[in-house]
């Protein structure tokens, strides 16, 4: 991994959204090196179990776990107030948490899986950001990162409604950072092309599946989950202060805008 200032995320408290596995954990272990106390959080208690004890073992003590499924109203009051208990405020808040059920062009997909989508990416994305803001007025600061994708900016034929969920995040940043940039606080996105994890394991673990990402890719490799979690890091940092309202793409040069 690349030199890190350590220092750069001190005293601060990060929540972060399904953050037991993939880009998720590195975020967490990223804030967590750069010296911030870390809430990691999913759906699954032994997977939150397990992301706390490896962080534990590499020597971060100011960790928390949180049983979280984003879309569910108790589980993220107790997020919040279980956060605040342990360490009293909350400065930085990661929306990482999206879902997937469909494979297929935005005309394939059913009304179900078009309301779990969005129920999950945006929706939940919106409620925590807004549940939140209290808290991170409370600072007179803070940080919102929503994880929105490539994809919402050149939806990827076979992912239809997940990529339009992943613009409207871009439509959430842009609102809610003209709500909130009086006060101190940022709000950006990060928009990562490819990058290794199960969630994108479809897209690379055949050897066909791999070249015709790679074919897509000018760098012509894959993104690292610390290729994502060090812009967050940044985003979340006082490097970051004068930015929000923006979506950084990291996605090894595929086109994005002009
Ligand atoms: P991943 O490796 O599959 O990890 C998913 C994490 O999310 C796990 O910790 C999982 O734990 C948790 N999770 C899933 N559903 C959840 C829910 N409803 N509430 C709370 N936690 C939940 O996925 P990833 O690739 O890191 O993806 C993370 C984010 O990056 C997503 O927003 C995704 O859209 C975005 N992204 C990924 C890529 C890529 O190529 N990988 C590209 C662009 C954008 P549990 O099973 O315990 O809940």
């Amino acid at each position: 991994m690349a030199q890190q200032n350590v220092s750069r995320l001190a005293n601060k408290v990060a929540v972060i959204t399904a953050s037991t596995d993939g880009i998720g954990f590195a975020i967490a272990q990223r804030l967590a090196a750069e010296g911030a106390k870390v809430v990691v959080s999913s759906r699954k208690p032994q997977n939150v179990e397990k992301a706390v004890n490896q962080l534990k073992s590499d020597g971060h003590s100011d960790v928390l776990g949180v049983k979280c499924h984003v879309s569910d109203a108790n589980d993220r009051k107790k997020l919040f107030d279980e956060t605040i208990k342990k360490f009293g405020k909350i400065d930085i808040l990661v929306s990482n948490a999206a879902v997937n059920p469909t494979v297929g062009s935005v005309l394939d997909c059913s009304e179900e899986a078009w309301d779990k989508i969005f129920d999950v990416n945006v929706k939940a994305s919106f409620l925590l950001a807004k549940e939140v803001t209290p808290l991170l007025r409370k600072q007179s600061s803070g940080s919102i990162i929503f994880m929105s994708s490539y994809a919402g900016l050149n939806p990827f034929p076979l992912l239809g409604a997940y990529s339009v969920s992943k613009t409207a995040l871009f439509g959430l940043t842009k609102a809610l950072s003209q709500d909130l940039a009086s006060e101190n606080i940022t709000v950006n996105c990060v928009a990562p092309g490819i990058i290794k994890t199960k969630f994108s394991s479809a897209m690379y673990e055949t050897e066909v599946a791999r070249e015709t990402a790679l074919s897509m890719i000018p760098m012509r490799k894959l993104g690292e989950v610390e290729d994502i979690s060090g812009i967050v890091a940044f985003l979340a940092s006082n490097d970051g202060a004068y930015i929000t309202g923006e979506t950084i793409v990291a996605s090894g040069g595929m086109p994005s805008r002009l």
